[in-house]
């Protein structure tokens, strides 16, 4: 069953790891699907012809969802192109990991700016659309580190639990539009990036999850169908884990 026929959505960067994953997935459940990357034009390219073969719209975007200009300029390209923005996804993010003794000013700034300011620019330019179609479902991706913390990620863990606090007001301000706002939250899930860690590292990790694996970019991206769906209509405000059990 196609959960997402018909529907218009947008993907943060996607040209890589969770987000590419979510667009895949939004594809193959029949959306058209807008993504954006910040520097892997060619990724990007490559990404928008393997969602065509979906039969489906798609379209990459280089644009950077930490400005604020670029995120309004991004959302008034995609209605030119696509009609109209069913659903979003906040899904670009960085980490500049340290302990606090080392962390320096520009890697908190960044970190936030990249994660959480980036929520706001593109929900902000977003909304009026969705105000307009009196519908709309917005998926801000947090993390388990924004919902119990971690030990050489302050900046990380105040991005990320920024945007679940972010999600609720949202949720709270635009129910009654019949837009809906939610957060997922990723346990350890294993992409191209944590490939390269050290195989006994991996395994320690694995080993500490109730599941006893580490998630994969389809464990989030069906979530993400699931509250992009009509299924999903009265759920909203809500942040939901998807970490083997990591968190319970
Ligand atoms: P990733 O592989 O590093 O991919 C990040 C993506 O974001 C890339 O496509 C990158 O594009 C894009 N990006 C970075 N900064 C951007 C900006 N300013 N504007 C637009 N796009 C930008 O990351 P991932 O592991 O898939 O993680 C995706 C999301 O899930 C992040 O928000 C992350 O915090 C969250 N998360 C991940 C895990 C995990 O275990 N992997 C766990 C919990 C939460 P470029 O090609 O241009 O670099």
């Amino acid at each position: 069953m196609k959960l997402l026929e018909g529907k218009s959505a947008l993907i943060t960067g996607a040209s890589r790891g969770i987000g590419k994953g979510i667009a895949l997935k939004f594809a193959e459940h029949g959306a058209n699907v807008a993504f954006t990357y910040l520097s892997s034009v060619e990724k990007g390219v490559a990404l928008e012809n393997e969602l065509k073969a979906f039969g489906v719209n798609a379209k990459g975007y280089r644009s950077d969802a930490a400005d604020f200009n670029s995120a309004e300029q991004l959302i008034n390209q995609m209605v030119t192109d696509f009609g109209r923005i069913d659903i979003v996804v906040n899904n670009a993010g960085i980490t500049r990991d340290n302990l606090l003794m080392r962390m320096s000013e520009e890697s908190f700034d960044e970190t936030i700016k990249t994660n959480l300011k980036s929520v706001f620019n593109i929900t902000k330019a977003v909304q009026k659309i969705m105000l307009k179609q009196r519908y709309g479902s917005i998926i801000n991706i947090s993390s388990v580190v924004g919902v119990r913390g971690n030990a050489g990620q302050a900046n990380y863990a105040a991005s990320k639990a920024g945007i679940i606090g972010f999600t609720k007001s949202v949720a709270l301000e635009l129910g009654s539009r019949n837009i809906r706002c939610n957060a997922v939250a990723p346990g350890f899930i294993e992409t191209e990036m944590t490939a390269v860690l050290d195989e006994k590292v991996v395994q320690g990790w694995r080993d500490a999850i109730p599941l006893k694996r580490g998630g994969t970019t389809d464990d989030v991206a069906n979530l993400c169908v699931f509250l992009g769906s009509d299924m999903s209509a009265y759920i909203t405000g809500q942040c939901i884990n998807v970490c083997g059990g990591m968190l319970t």
